[in-house]
């Protein structure tokens, strides 16, 4: 009985022991603390192929392409078949389809503004960035920190950036886009210096000159060739000091209209994910996904030849017949989105969920149940 009951207390014990540990070491966690949302933006399943091949020279080499949980993440608006990045967005962050051009409103552009997960975030103390090549008033990250019924309202969107729904607002803000976001915030009767002034927030031109000891940073970046690996890390660094945790959307434009540029970018982003798997612990979901497809396909070429042979010669020719569609030897791209299915890749907390055929909004729901959130239930746009 003596023995028995001493053994009980062990038993007590460990399971305190587990509990205030969060779990043993081969135990992973259930819950994440973190999230990293990667967003290709237009990078679909044949960018992703292409990129292996261009930047490794074989398929499937991609760090992402490693990742233990892969899912197909269906991309259609309330209207439309093919979604515009604003609508991509809208669903993932939101769990709300849109219509395209849309930020973060519902579909019929008059309704009271969706409630985003970096809301969320921020409504529960957590820590928020969002690092984008594009503009920081681009659709994909205005979507996260922004409700607009047009994208193309600059102004007020980059003013929202200022004037939170929750906590203090989106803490690191890295992108490109300062001279257009400059052009329009005059046109508003307003500046980048009043904004900074009357929120108290600097606006920085780069990395540099944000001080060391910040716990926020705004960098507007003139041009969308920034080093977005080292705004990762630098991001990473300002947003794990939190320890009620941190969300961070970090958006790469891939669109291979420029197709040499769109896969080096994928190339470079998936570098990014890899430094994000190797400096988030393992209480960190990390997601990847695009906002929509584009019309890449490959159509020719052979082991050990380079993708690109033959790019530059295409290119000039379709200039010179004024042609939407770029016919190298092994690429043919013509300028648009497509509406197949795109890839969702994971690991962490929650990764599990992603598996088979799903919808853009599921993404939504992973990362709040991840993070062991309900959303709430919009009583102004529930019924629509
Ligand atoms: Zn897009």
């Amino acid at each position: 009985m003596r023995h028995r009951l001493s053994g009980a207390a062990f038993g007590l014990l460990g399971v305190l022991v587990l509990a205030a540990c969060g779990g043993s070491a081969a135990q992973p966690p259930t819950r994440a603390k973190n999230v990293i949302l990667f967003l290709a933006d237009a990078g679909g399943l044949s960018t992703i192929h292409a990129a292996s091949l261009h930047a490794h020279g074989e398929p499937n080499r991609l760090f992402l392409q490693q990742m233990p949980y892969i899912a197909l993440s269906d991309t259609t608006t309330v209207r439309d078949l093919v979604t515009d990045s604003a609508a991509g967005m809208t669903a993932i962050v939101t769990g709300r389809r849109t219509v395209n051009g849309a930020v973060s409103i519902p579909g019929e552009r008059d309704g009271e503004p969706l409630k985003t997960i970096l809301e969320y975030a921020e409504e529960r103390g957590l820590a928020t960035g969002v690092i984008s090549n594009d503009s920081l008033t681009g659709a994909t990250p205005a979507a996260t920190y922004a409700h607009v019924n047009d994208r193309n309202m600059t102004a007020a969107i980059f003013r929202q950036a200022f004037a939170p729904r929750f906590g203090d607002g989106v803490d690191v803000m890295f992108g490109s886009g300062r001279g257009t976001i400059v052009r329009r915030l005059e046109a508003d009767g307003t500046s980048l210096e009043a904004l900074a002034r009357e929120s108290g927030r600097p606006i920085l031109a780069s990395l540099d000159e944000v001080p060391a000891d910040a716990g926020r940073a705004i960098v507007l970046f003139e041009s969308s060739d920034f080093d977005v690996e080292a705004a990762f890390v630098e991001a990473h660094r300002i947003l794990s000091q939190d320890p009620d945790g941190y969300f961070l959307m970090v958006e790469v434009d891939t669109h291979t209209n420029n197709i040499r540029r769109g896969l080096d970018r994928m190339a470079m982003m998936d570098r990014v994910i890899r430094r994000a798997a190797e400096l988030a612990g393992p209480d960190t979901l990390l997601i990847f996904t695009a906002d929509h497809s584009f019309d890449l396909q490959l159509r020719g070429g052979r082991p050990g030849t380079p993708l690109l042979e033959g790019l530059e010669e295409a290119e000039a020719r379709a200039r010179e017949e004024k042609s939407r569609t770029i016919r190298a030897p092994a690429l043919h791209v013509e300028n648009s989105h497509t509406g197949e299915p795109v890839i969702v890749a994971a690991q962490g907390p929650g990764a599990e969920r992603v598996r088979g055929f799903m919808a853009n909004t599921d993404l939504f729901d992973i990362m709040m149940e991840a993070l062991g959130w309900a959303a709430e239930v919009e009583p102004a746009t529930a019924a629509r």
